[in-house]
């Protein structure tokens, strides 16, 4: 399939972008038409984290006349091992800010266009109607069903990467031609079944992999070349070095893109959408969440409590609470955890940012240990409130 260039020609190049975009003009396929196509350009990239990194760097040195970058967070320290786009002396800055210079530095052509806050259902649809396309950096379920449920609802084409481990996928989402996330998943994974990245990791090179077919696809639609990533879903296993593609169909009944849809505007809640925790979790959590620093003085005061680490052994190597047991929240849910919990002292559960041990906290209720609670922000909290010569991650 081959579709139409989303955006019209510049009217011209200037001598200095003749010369920069010569390795570019001379392909007959992008040629002068194409690279005035790219000045003419206005894309989105949300998020300037790990696919954001390489996206936005190959983007603003492709020559897209303007880039737009959203993100609300700070640059930390564990993001360097991947977000390319940010440096050692970044750390502590506003990601949007340290990715905005970054871009200046690669191409001082480009109009970048901060967006320092966080997308939500307020701000969505005003920030993208000013864009011809999105790339979709984010690493969460409500944001990406956000950005889907905005794109489809303006009519726009998004580029969707994601990345786990040594995992990733790419596709081309366009209602008007094509599939919607919805239409390949329709509903958001139950909450806890998905681990994130800062879970379970991500070897930091997948990301300029998924990254840079991102920006291969954006190039594509916004010249017109090529056969663009839409139907189809690119799965890249970086461990047994494949990549392979499998076609995906536009669902008729799809609730935002179908033929009668159900979803016409934005939903109120995204997050509620997609459940942060289980309600179960939640349950279990409500009244019985300490603190970090709480849990430091029940140990001060030698309580008779005890901790357990919830997380995967890989994480409690990085950094523990000490006193904590390494029980995995598996073998919380497959019950095999219990009999390891002493009858006579209160369970204290924690995991790296109160996710996982609100999950586990269920269960542990459920059996029977009512005193059972759990520490709200986990490790994460321990470190910043307690003892922050300890290493985050
Ligand atoms: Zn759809």
């Amino acid at each position: 399939m081959s579709l139409p260039p989303l955006v019209e020609p510049a009217a011209e190049l200037t001598v200095d972008e003749v010369r920069r975009y010569s390795r570019h003009l001379i392909i007959p396929d992008v040629g002068m038409a194409g690279q005035k196509r790219l000045k003419n350009a206005k894309v989105l990239c949300v998020g300037a984290g790990g696919l954001g990194s390489p996206a936005l760097m190959y983007l603003a040195a492709a020559g897209v006349g303007t880039l737009g970058i959203i993100d609300f967070d700070v640059v930390d320290e564990s993001n360097l091992q991947r977000q390319i786009i940010h440096g050692q002396s970044d750390v502590g800055r506003l990601k949007a800010e340290s990715a905005a210079a970054s871009v200046r530095e690669i191409n001082p052509l480009v109009d970048v266009v901060i967006h320092n806050t966080a997308l939500t259902t307020e701000n969505v649809m005003e920030i993208f109607s000013g864009y011809d396309l999105i790339v979709d950096g984010t690493d969460n379920f409500a944001t990406r069903y956000m950005v889907n449920d905005a794109a489809v609802l303006l009519g726009k084409p998004y580029v969707w990467g994601s990345i786990y481990r040594f995992d990733g996928q790419a596709s081309v989402f366009w209602a008007e031609h094509g599939p919607c996330y919805r239409c390949l998943y329709p509903e958001p994974p139950p909450p806890g079944m998905v681990p994130s990245c800062a879970e379970g990791g991500v070897l930091g090179v997948l990301c300029a992999s998924i990254g840079s077919i991102q920006v291969n696809e954006a190039i594509k639609l916004l010249t017109g070349i090529g056969d663009p990533l839409v139907g189809r879903l690119m799965i890249y296993d970086a461990l047994e070095m494949k990549y392979r593609d499998v076609k995906v169909r536009k669902d008729p009944e799809c609730v935002l893109c179908g033929k009668n849809p159900s979803v016409t505007q934005l939903l109120d809640d995204y997050e509620a959408f997609c459940g942060a925790i289980s309600d179960e979790a939640a349950q279990a959590a409500s009244g019985s969440t300490i603190t970090a620093l709480e849990l430091k003085d029940m140990q001060d005061r030698g309580e008779n409590i005890f901790l357990v680490d919830v997380r995967e052994p890989n994480e409690y190597e990085i950094v523990s609470i000490p006193g904590a047991t390494l029980i995995p929240k598996g073998e919380f849910l497959n019950g095999s955890a219990l009999e390891k919990l002493p009858q006579d002292k209160k369970i204290v559960l924690h995991c790296k940012s109160g996710a996982r041990s609100a999950e586990a906290l269920a269960v542990v209720k459920d059996a029977g240990f009512a005193d059972a609670v759990h520490v709200g922000g986990g490790v994460l909290s321990w470190v910043k409130s307690v003892d922050p010569s300890l290493p985050s991650y």
